[in-house]
């Protein structure tokens, strides 16, 4: 199989991994297009699983308080991630990328978000010839808590308060990353602890739709 050639930001001396966030639809035009978000990471070459693991997982509570983003399959305010990654092909392949795909949900016990990430999971496979095999039972994935709710996406990293996800523009983001948003200084202090790991790794975020 002829290699993929590296596209423009990625390093053949990294691991290259991408998340790209998938929300709700806008229209554009004529058609409807996904609001959509790619966060591009170099990450050391030795592809450590590990470290790539714990990387998207530190990365997928900034990416959820960049944006006021919607579940992907209803419209509703989303609290909730799912995600797709192809291991496989940075742990066999010649070429070290990664691609993460992170769909915004409101609710996975809902029925739509199950039917969305069911189909969009057939979609995937029907893509890269069925190596992502079969869905696995939502049982598999870990339960919510009973009586836990998660935070709104789109508030503020920091104290995640639900009245702070408001619409674009109110609140505070990163001057570092320009991607995570906070309410301000104090939520920013309290936060950096966290924040900072993610955010020294990412190398650029480009929305998407969002106008
Ligand atoms: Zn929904
Ligand atoms: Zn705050
Ligand atoms: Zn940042």
């Amino acid at each position: 199989m002829a290699a993929v050639p590296l596209q423009e930001w990625e390093r053949g001396d990294k691991t290259n991994v991408e998340i790209i966030g998938y929300g709700w639809r806008v229209l554009e035009y004529f058609h409807a297009e996904e609001k959509r978000v790619m966060v591009r990471l170099h990450l050391p070459a030795d592809r450590d699983k590990d470290r790539i693991q714990l990387a998207v997982m530190l990365m997928l509570r900034d990416i959820k308080h960049s944006r006021k983003w919607l579940c992907e399959f209803c419209g509703a305010p989303a609290r909730e991630t799912h995600t797709f990654n192809f291991f496989y092909r940075v742990l066999d392949s010649d070429l070290p990328r990664l691609v993460v795909y992170c769909h915004f949900v409101c609710d996975m016990d809902k029925r739509h978000v199950r039917e969305g990430l069911t189909a969009t999971h057939h979609l995937m496979n029907t893509r890269f010839d069925g190596t992502l095999g079969p869905m696995p039972p939502f049982a598999s994935f870990g339960k919510r808590p009973s009586g836990k709710v998660y935070p709104l996406a789109g508030s503020c990293a920091g104290c995640q308060h639900e009245d702070t996800a408001v619409d674009e523009g109110v609140l505070k983001r990163c001057a570092r990353c320009k991607m995570t948003r906070v309410c301000g200084a104090a939520c920013q202090r309290a936060d950096w602890g966290r924040h900072k790991v993610a955010c020294g790794m990412i190398y650029s975020v480009t929305f998407e739709n969002w106008g």
